[in-house]
């Protein structure tokens, strides 16, 4: 590990070798391997052996990225996946087997929400949901078949910052892992497992591969959480038929969370990355220290252009002392907390209008992109979450959501002024219709 981030983004997994020693990592567009004997066969098929057999569980380009966002995140172990949301599930079913129960942060990414309350309801995994900030409420949620706590480092689209050090404090004191998704963050703001986590979850797609061309998701285990009582973790501290009797734990030791995710959820669930995705997601990966700098900056001038806008009600971002996580975010991650925004319109029936005169800004439900989108939580990636489980988040429906791209901010201050000037010249009759 190098002494900096971004040293380790632009290296960390990767060091050219063989005969041509190229300088990027190379894609190794393959589904199989070659076996140099039976009994080696045997051995990798047996996870007796390490090394790669088949393109589902394990790609030497697929791998490089493993150990990049490891690095990166301070973590020992990773396991990439086809998307972040697969990154999600997987994490959690391997903690919850035997349809266990999870306590979740209410503030959540939609399609996260979507898996804790239905998929995982139809598998008979309960999920309590809390207010993120109310720390009684963690630890009151607990019960005897609680096996992970889940929560955002930064949740979207209000940037609430979770106050990991305590959070954490309390699952440990239950023996429970600590699992976060530090998709809007990055590394580079704030690293998890430095501040108590056990497991990071990441989407890809979003700044970590910065590009928005593809799909990726990683699982990363700091590989020092305690699995070692068998009967609260079957799964990896007792014997099992499916390693003919051996037991994870023993054959893996701080390595063994990270094979159960990938010899049996990725194996048997089959949500394998790409090579070509690992490939296009390290690339991004290169220029991530830099496009975090870049956006970090953009936002701060962004806020100071629309604050006093009339149009604005109000714009939520912990870098403002009115914002509930500003105290919080000062001291965990000074850096920034991303490229995400949350915009409360001050009339909401200005909403479509503000969103359909935006030229140079995209209506896109995706973030971290090199080009800056709108999208307007309570009609698209929320929209699934009821009345209450909306308000829970503290979302209302004059919130949009803006992920700051690397375009110069003054073109995008002077789209977005524009744009909320119309919309208080002339508010659109079908959008009032719509919220009121
Ligand atoms: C996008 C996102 C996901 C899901 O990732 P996909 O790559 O779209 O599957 C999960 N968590 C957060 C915070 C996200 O922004």
């Amino acid at each position: 590990m190098a002494q900096h981030q971004g040293t380790d983004a632009v290296h960390a997994g990767y060091s050219p070798s063989g005969e041509f020693r190229p300088m990027l990592p190379p894609l190794h567009n393959c589904a199989a391997y070659q076996f140099a004997s039976h009994a080696e066969a045997i051995e990798k098929f047996a996870l007796r052996q390490a090394g790669f057999t088949y393109s589902r569980t394990g790609n030497p380009t697929v791998s490089i990225l493993e150990q990049r966002v490891a690095t990166l995140e301070g973590g020992a172990h990773a396991v990439a996946t086809a998307t972040g949301q697969s990154a999600v599930a997987l994490s959690l079913l391997a903690l919850t087997q035997g349809a266990k129960h999870i306590v979740a942060s209410a503030s959540l990414y939609g399609g996260t929400v979507d898996l804790l309350t239905d998929t995982f309801a139809d598998f008979g995994i309960r999920v309590s949901f809390v207010d993120q900030g109310d720390l009684a409420g963690w630890e009151a949620a607990i019960e005897p078949e609680t096996r992970a706590f889940f929560l955002e480092s930064v949740s979207n689209p209000l940037c609430t910052v979770a106050d990991l050090p305590a959070i954490a404090a309390i699952a440990h004191r239950h023996n429970i892992p600590v699992v976060v998704d530090n998709t809007l963050a990055t590394p580079v703001n704030f690293k998890p497992l430095e501040f108590g986590a056990d497991i990071v979850v990441h989407s890809a797609t979003k700044a970590l591969a910065g590009h928005g061309a593809v799909l990726g998701g990683l699982i990363v285990d700091s590989g020092r959480f305690d699995f070692t009582d068998a009967t609260r973790w079957p799964q990896l501290a007792a014997p099992r038929d499916r390693l003919n009797g051996a037991c994870l734990l023993d054959r893996q030791g701080p390595g063994a969370y990270t094979m159960l995710v990938r010899s049996k959820f990725l194996h048997d669930l089959g949500p394998a990355l790409a090579p070509a995705s690992a490939q296009a997601i390290l690339s991004g990966i290169e220029t991530l220290a830099v496009r975090s700098a870049h956006v970090g900056q953009s936002v701060q001038v962004i806020i100071k252009a629309l604050s006093a806008h009339p149009g604005v009600k109000a714009i939520h971002h912990p870098s403002l002392p009115t914002h509930q996580s500003y105290a919080l975010a000062g001291r965990l991650a000074p850096r920034g907390t991303g490229c995400v925004l949350a915009i409360e319109l001050a009339d909401e029936a200005s909403v479509s209008a503000v969103i359909d005169a935006l030229e140079l800004i995209a209506l896109a439900a995706n973030i971290g992109d090199t080009r800056s989108m709108i999208a307007h939580p309570a009609t698209m990636t929320h929209c699934r979450l009821s009345a209450a489980q909306l308000a829970a988040a503290g979302l209302n429906a004059a919130v949009l959501r803006l992920s700051v791209g690397l375009e110069d901010p003054a073109d995008l201050i002077a789209d977005l002024t524009r744009a909320l000037d119309s919309a208080i010249a002339a508010p659109s009759e079908l959008t009032q219709g719509v919220f009121s």
